[in-house]
């Protein structure tokens, strides 16, 4: 049996032929690799590496030759801090701060419109002020893990993770708003607008954050 990998979103299929769709990414067979040709450079080095120990002297020049035009030392200041906040995980460790806080703000939106009682409302305000704070951090760091994780690739899973993403901004950004020009908005006739548009928010969130654990946990 061979072993696949997509190279979307590293996916590891096990067959004779790579599976007609990646069951996560939704890639086509054609992005499946064999993964014998990745393991075996990985391989090389490794036994590379076990001769240099073996005979430290003959490492030694090779590893200065390298060292004086070793593309990796040029990395900028910018990939540098790109590099760690993908290695730390800073998209999905930041993206919990907003999708905490989310179903909070509508719960008390919805108490406030059925109870009238306004302290809710004004709860949720401050609630969704801190999902608008946290919100281009997540935009940010969703979107470099994209463009270095999964080489910016644009399948149906990724187009709909950032329309998701799009609409939760933007319905915030409305709700925010339309709560600072009309506090009373959840007493007047059209509160039932208001709060379906918190109700696209808030299943929006939820979309971009199912596709992401899909992506993180393949499965
Ligand atoms: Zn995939």
């Amino acid at each position: 049996m061979k072993t696949w990998q997509c190279t979307i979103c590293k996916y590891i299929h096990k067959g004779e032929f790579p599976p007609e769709k990646c069951p996560v990414c939704g890639a086509d067979a054609s992005k499946f690799i064999e993964i014998k040709a990745v393991i075996i450079p990985e391989k090389k080095a490794l036994e590379e590496k076990a001769t240099a120990t073996i005979n430290p002297k003959r490492e030694e020049p090779e590893k200065k030759e390298a060292g004086k035009q070793d593309p990796v030392i040029k990395k900028t200041g910018i990939e540098k801090i790109n590099a760690l906040l993908i290695k730390h995980h800073a998209h999905p460790v930041l993206v919990h701060t907003p999708n905490g806080i989310l179903p909070a703000a509508v719960i008390l939106l919805f108490l406030s419109w059925i109870s009238g009682y306004d302290l809710l409302s004004k709860a949720a305000f401050i609630n969704l002020i801190f999902v608008i704070i946290a919100l281009p951090l997540v935009i940010f760091t969703g979107i470099i893990e994209w463009k270095k994780k999964y080489n910016g690739a644009l399948t149906l899973i990724f187009k709909i993770k950032i329309l998701a993403a799009s609409l939760t901004t933007i319905s915030c950004v409305i709700s925010l708003v339309w709560l600072l020009i009309d506090p009373e908005i959840l007493s007047s006739p059209k509160a039932w607008v208001f709060m379906l548009i918190n109700i696209i928010m808030i299943i929006a969130a939820g979309i971009a954050g199912h596709i992401g654990g899909k992506l993180v946990f393949k499965d």
